[in-house]
């Protein structure tokens, strides 16, 4: 009964809009025991692909509907917002200007406090209380980098245009293991990376994997880099020059 009951679901929406803004009946479905929705077109212009959903329900023993309510819904190929991102994901290091603050959380898996060269972990009280005392008697810096902040960032550089894997890399005559350009750095990441000091190559300041490798390296000599032969001329017999008065006045000249 519900199901067919398509006029007072329509006289129900009129009523909710104070006119009628409903298009054609599109379709009811049930919801569970005497309870049935009917949807209407929406004739919006700017809610197009919506429709509106009226909810009849009628009581044991009742002939008479009620109305349970009137919303408007998204329909197939409905024009809806994007998905909600929370700030702290959706700024990228590219976004990042002068002044912007990207807060880190108490729990961020990339950090461990001060006195730990670990993963550890701790709940987030044990935590600000332990920042608090290492503030307080000066033991240096608050939290440092975990295993798996480290891990990571092995991850990154080694699969990232300083790795071995680049274009770059894959061209190079030798790799930064034997460049004198490159600058050691000390503890755990000492094995695998370094910064490189070449003004003359990209990563000039940045951390190089020890098996990565440039052009600049620098054991390139003068004739290395000649030795690339020169192209053959291309006679271009297709086209025609065009001549400006300025050029045929430098020619007679
Ligand atoms: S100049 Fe090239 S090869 Fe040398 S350290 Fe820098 S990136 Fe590596």
């Amino acid at each position: 009964m519900l199901l067919g009951a398509v006029e007072a679901a329509r006289a129900a929406l009129i009523e909710s809009l104070g006119r009628d803004g409903g298009g054609a009946h599109l379709g009811a479905v049930a919801e569970g025991d005497r309870v049935v929705t009917h949807f209407f077109a929406a004739t919006h212009p700017g809610y197009s692909g919506w429709r509106w959903a009226v909810t009849l329900a009628r009581a044991p023993r009742q002939k008479a509907p009620t109305v349970n309510e009137v919303v408007m819904l998204p329909g197939d190929g409905a024009l809806v917002a994007p998905d909600w991102v929370p700030w702290k994901e959706r700024v990228g290091k590219e976004d990042l200007g002068p002044g912007d603050l990207v807060p880190v959380s108490d729990d961020d898996p990339r950090l461990v406090p001060g006195y730990l060269v670990g993963d550890e972990v701790l709940d987030g009280t044990s935590a600000r209380e332990l920042r608090e005392v290492i503030r307080e008697v000066g033991l240096g810096r608050e939290r440092v980098l975990s295993v798996e902040g480290r891990d990571q960032a092995v991850e990154r550089w080694y699969d990232g245009r300083n790795g071995p894997h680049s274009e770059l890399a894959k061209s190079a005559p030798a790799r930064c293991v034997s460049c004198g350009f490159l600058v050691r750095v000390s503890g755990p990441l000492a094995t695998a990376f370094g910064v490189c000091a070449n003004a003359s190559s990209p990563s000039d300041g940045q951390v190089v994997s020890l098996d990565h490798g440039c052009g600049a390296h620098s054991d390139v000599r003068m004739e290395q880099s000649h030795s690339q032969p020169a192209a053959a001329p291309v006679h271009d017999t297709l086209t025609w020059d065009t001549w400006t008065d300025s050029d045929l006045e430098i020619i007679t000249r």
